[in-house]
């Protein structure tokens, strides 16, 4: 392994160590005590410093947001890892993700899932993440560009969706499109946002979970097109 490799290695590490702190913290009211191994592993393994711009590539392991351009950002690191470890994601799983942004949670569902589907609203953003993804031959992905409140009813049902953008409310296009036992985890509120996580039982009766207050942007909702 050369200097570079081994230097990515390690700041790495140290990102995986600084959301396991937080992860101990917050156990209290995440209900989670620690995050999976695979989750914590698929971490160390994605090159976050090649979703974002040269100019924040020395701040890529710090445990913080990074702007991503068009106004948007890229969750920290432990907010990845939290909305992750909630989906309990098997290896055989078919993943919606709404939000694709640069890309980076889409390569850590991509370790964890058969498949992730994920739709981006912004053309240029979904552009960028397709050409990143396909530079890091993350082969799993099927992407699209378009209002993700629908989700992807051709490809339904999902065993877990994870939504990148802060929803006034539950989308229920995204709960009609989870299989029974399937989870969806997303931020909900205006100024005042709860991450949530929404389980479907077998008998399609839903049970909803508050688990901690997030920061994210807005899910758009696309305009309808004008009556004619
Ligand atoms: N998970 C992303 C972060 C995404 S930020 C990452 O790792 O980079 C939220 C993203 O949701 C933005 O890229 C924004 O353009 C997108 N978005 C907002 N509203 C949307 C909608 N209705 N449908 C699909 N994507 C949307």
């Amino acid at each position: 392994m050369g200097a570079i490799d081994e230097e990515e290695r390690r700041l790495r590490e140290a990102m995986v160590g600084e959301v396991e702190r937080m992860a101990a913290t917050l156990s209290p009211s995440t209900a989670r005590r620690a995050f999976s191994p695979r989750v914590l592993a698929a971490l160390r393994a994605v090159p976050r410093h090649l979703f974002v711009a040269p100019e924040h590539q020395a701040d890529a392991y710090v445990n913080r947001p990074l702007p991503i351009g068009y106004g948007q950002t890229i969750s920290q690191p432990f907010i990845v890892a939290l909305m992750t470890d909630l989906l309990d994601i098997e290896p055989g799983d078919r993943v919606l993700e709404i939000g694709t942004g640069c890309g980076y949670q889409t390569a850590v569902l991509a370790r964890l899932a058969a498949t992730v589907f994920t739709i981006e609203l912004s053309e240029p953003l979904a552009q960028r993440a397709g050409d990143t993804l396909g530079r890091l031959g993350v082969a799993n992905v099927q992407s699209r560009t378009g209002d993700g409140n629908l989700g992807w009813s051709e490809a339904a049902p999902f065993d877990a969706i994870l939504v990148a953008a802060a929803a006034p409310e539950v989308p229920d296009a995204l709960v009609a499109q989870l299989a029974p036992g399937a989870r969806l985890v997303l931020p909900v509120g205006g100024s005042d946002q709860q991450l949530i996580v929404v389980e479907k039982r077998s008998d399609q009766s839903t049970v909803l979970r508050e688990i901690i207050p997030v920061c994210f942007v807005p899910l758009a909702r696309k305009k309808p097109a004008p009556d004619i």
